[in-house]
């Protein structure tokens, strides 16, 4: 949980950095993009402005040159000649848009259009201040057009001595037409101004500023930099051309100069608003933040479509990974993991750890079917997680071995658990017409009767303890743990650490306990039967080892080592000459499970050509309850290999006269509470003697095993027993008394 909140925090701050490193980008971007796009239009009004000043510039000069030819031409005749005066200024200067006129020193003169002219007092006093040869006047209404009028000028010097200016004049509005620049939809103009900034030339558009008479008007009126404004003022003095941007209160202005030094150092002056420059720079940049923004909504909508996937694909892994794939529930180890919780929990209550096996469920499985033995396993699931009020943490270990973690107050609630799941079963079995039963085995252990740390392993330990227990003991449900079935275990364990080591070093040792023939009381033979010689506890018998080697098959290595032992006996006896008695051998049940069991009997045998009929192969009575035809094939290729065979122990279980019919056996070994009861009981005694006379009918021979009193024997000798193996006669025996036992035998 709070792996998954931190996961969290660093993906949503990973994201936010992200968001962040992207703003900062397209900041900068938006910036850089929108300085380069300014300065490129700033260039380009630049380069508009220059070009309009030099053409204006250049068309002055041209009529200026003119002006100064009609001058010569007319300084070449007499002022006096009024006619070729007329003559020459209607030739030379008259036209749309223009007057032009030729002014004596006095005053008087000539226009263009032939007329007289007298200068007033006032524009006497202009003519008489101009200081040069030749220029321009700045524009001023004309008294005759009314119109504002841009005039440029020259002096003549009559052949008579007189002097005289030549003026023309050029409507300002008509002549600007031509040059008048405009920017971004007419909102940016070009105006002539003079150095100290009047304005002498505007556009005719109504929308440009029709009012301004003086630059300065408007940078003045805007919240500029005095000192900005004084160098621009100085650039204009000195003749400079460059940009500036001035706020006019109206918004920024970029305002382009450009000197036209041949026209008395005018200006062409562009002005345009920044925001309209701007406009497009934004569009473009609005443009570029649009794709990036896009982008990083894309990303985020990848990341997330992405993220979720995971998060589906890890839900999966983990289900996969914690649950069982048949029943949904937990498997083991999620189990283990919230059970260990559970179990360390401070103030944790008191917890029954539940392991619960279905009897026979191999064997349901093949009589109803897998499909049954599913739906069983599936319904049990849910069964077990149901405990009446209970919260039950429940896995499947494997096949029908299920485990459940609860918290009791009283055991018997957990008796009571028991008796639920079993009843919910048997329910099972009949809402689905089953003639097949299920039962249930349930070992307990209690954390109160735990003597390990609280955790899911040890408590199951013990669980599969008390189960092992019930299943070894009969019929109960369940079992609760305690201590002293730990100790069995202990015990277990601490003999398969050494039973390796102890079959190398030989500690497994051969004991013979002879067989008589009951008729002449001589020695017919003997069983071979292990012992363990320990060094620490001594000798340990059979029944306290060989259990415990039939789970762990360790018995297969020491069946074989027995069988060897017992053939090297015999190959010794063969090889001094003696005379022989066929020994037996016993075959533990899983044996009949190992498939090479035959193929290795018989290449021990051969090894130490232990001629036919010397080695007996005792199978336990309860080995025939398993697959028949396969035991008796089992039996056939023994026999045919040389081998003797019988049945031990019959008569200690559920001895099945069946058996007797279908495998053809050697020797009947009966089990010693067969016939214990047989000298109280007349009913036994016919029993006995009956099963003798059956035996001696399909030749094999009978052998009474651990017979210990006199009454016995009788009982035995009367009935018609062929063979006793008992204390009376003999103890089981190290191999080299027994081979004393074999020389003194008379055995003729
Ligand atoms: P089993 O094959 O039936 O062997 C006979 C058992 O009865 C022997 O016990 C023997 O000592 C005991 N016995 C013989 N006469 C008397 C008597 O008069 N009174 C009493 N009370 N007992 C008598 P042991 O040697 O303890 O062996 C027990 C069982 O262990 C054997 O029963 C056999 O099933 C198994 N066993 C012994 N050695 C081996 C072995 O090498 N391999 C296998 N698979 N099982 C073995
Ligand atoms: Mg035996
Ligand atoms: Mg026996």
């Amino acid at each position: 949980m709070v792996k998954h909140k931190k996961q969290r925090v660093t993906v949503v701050t990973l994201i936010g950095l992200l968001f962040a490193a992207l703003c900062w980008v397209s900041f900068n971007f938006m910036d850089s993009v929108q300085s380069s796009l300014w300065e490129n239009s700033v260039k380009n009004i630049l380069e508009s402005t220059t070009r309009g000043a030099s053409l204006l510039q250049r068309n002055y000069l041209k009529d200026l040159e003119m002006l100064r030819m009609l001058s010569l031409e007319l300084g070449s005749g007499d002022s006096t000649d009024a006619d070729r005066i007329r003559d020459r200024l209607k030739l030379f200067l008259s036209g749309a848009g223009t007057l032009s006129a030729l002014v004596f020193e006095d005053g008087t003169g000539y226009l263009d259009n032939g007329l007289a002219v007298t200068l007033n007092s006032e524009e006497q006093e202009r003519v008489r201040n101009l200081s040069e040869k030749s220029g321009l006047l700045f524009p001023q209404r004309n008294r005759a057009t009314e119109r504002r009028t841009f005039t440029i000028f020259t002096t003549v010097d009559f052949r008579d001595g007189r002097h005289a200016y030549l003026f023309k004049g050029y409507n300002v509005e008509t002549l600007y037409a031509e040059y008048a620049l405009s920017f971004y939809n007419n909102t940016g103009f070009s105006y002539v101004i003079s150095p100290d900034g009047n304005i002498a030339m505007r556009p005719l558009h109504p929308a440009s500023n029709r009012t301004l008479s003086n630059l300065f008007e408007i940078i003045g009126e805007g919240n500029n930099d005095p000192e900005v404004v004084e160098s621009f003022r100085d650039s204009l003095q000195r003749g400079k051309s460059g940009v500036a941007v001035f706020d006019d209160g109206n918004g920024e202005k970029v305002v382009c100069y450009v000197a036209m030094p041949e026209m008395a150092g005018w200006y062409v002056v562009s002005i345009v608003p920044n925001a309209e420059i701007m406009r497009e720079a934004n569009v473009i940049v609005r443009q570029a933040l649009l794709i990036c923004f896009l982008g990083f909504v894309g990303l985020l909508a990848a990341f997330l479509v992405y993220a979720r996937m995971n998060r589906n694909y890890r839900k999966e892994i983990h289900a996969l990974a914690y649950s069982d794939t048949l029943t949904g529930i937990r498997n083991f180890q999620k189990f283990r993991e919230d059970g260990d919780e559970l179990l360390n929990a401070p103030g944790a209550p008191k917890y029954a750890m539940l392991s619960i096996d279905m009897l026979n469920f191999k064997i349901f499985n093949d009589v109803m079917g897998y499909a049954e033995g599913d739906a069983l396993l599936k319904a049990f699931s849910r069964v077990l997680e149901r405990a009446p009020g209970k919260k039950v943490l429940t896995a499947r270990m494997v096949a029908d071995h299920f485990v459940a973690l609860l918290s009791y107050e009283d055991k018997e609630e957990l008796r009571e658990y028991c008796t639920f799941l079993a009843r919910a079963v048997d329910a099972f079995i009949v809402s689905r017409r089953l003639i097949f039963r299920q039962e249930l085995r349930v070992g307990i252990c209690c954390t109160e009767d735990s003597d390990a740390a609280p955790g899911v392993n040890a408590l199951l330990d013990r669980a599969g303890i008390a189960l092992q227990a019930i299943k070894v003991k009969g019929a109960n449900l369940w079992n609760f743990y305690d201590h002293s079935m730990r100790d069995g275990i202990v015990r277990e364990k601490e003999l398969e650490a050494r039973m390796e080591k102890a079959l190398a070093d030989g500690e497994f040792q051969t004991f013979i306990q002879p067989k008589y023939w009951l008729e002449s009381r001589r020695l017919a033979g003997g069983e071979a039967l292990v012992r363990w010689k320990t060094r620490k506890e001594g000798m340990l018998s059979p029944g306290e080892f060989i259990p415990l080697f039939e789970k762990n098959r360790f018995i297969i290595r020491l069946d074989r080592h027995m069988l060897t032992s017992t053939c090297r006996l015999l190959r010794k006896w063969l090889d001094e000459g003696r005379h022989v008695l066929p020994l037996s051998v016993n075959v533990s049940r899983v044996q009949f499970y190992t498939p090479d069991f035959v193929d290795a009997y018989i290449q021990i045998k051969d090894e130490y050509e232990i001629p036919d009929g010397l080695v007996e192969l005792e199978f336990t009575e309860n080995m025939f309850f398993e697959d028949i035809s396969r035991l008796s094939f089992i039996v056939g290729r023994l026999k045919h290999a040389g081998f003797r065979c019988s049945i031990d122990d019959f008569g200690s279980g559920y001895s099945s006269l069946n058996m007797l019919k279908d495998l053809s056996m050697d020797a009947l070994k009966l089990d010693r509470g067969f016939f214990r009861t047989a000298q109280d009981s007349e009913r036994a005694r016919i029993v006995v003697r009956n099963m003798l006379n059956m035996a001696d009918e399909l030749r094999m021979l009978t052998v009474a095993e651990g017979v210990e009193t006199e009454e016995q024997v009788k009982f035995l000798e009367t009935s018609g027993c062929d063979i006793v193996q008992g204390y009376i006669f003999g103890r089981p025996m190290p191999a080299e008394e027994f081979d004393e036992l074999l020389a003194s035998a008379d055995l003729a």
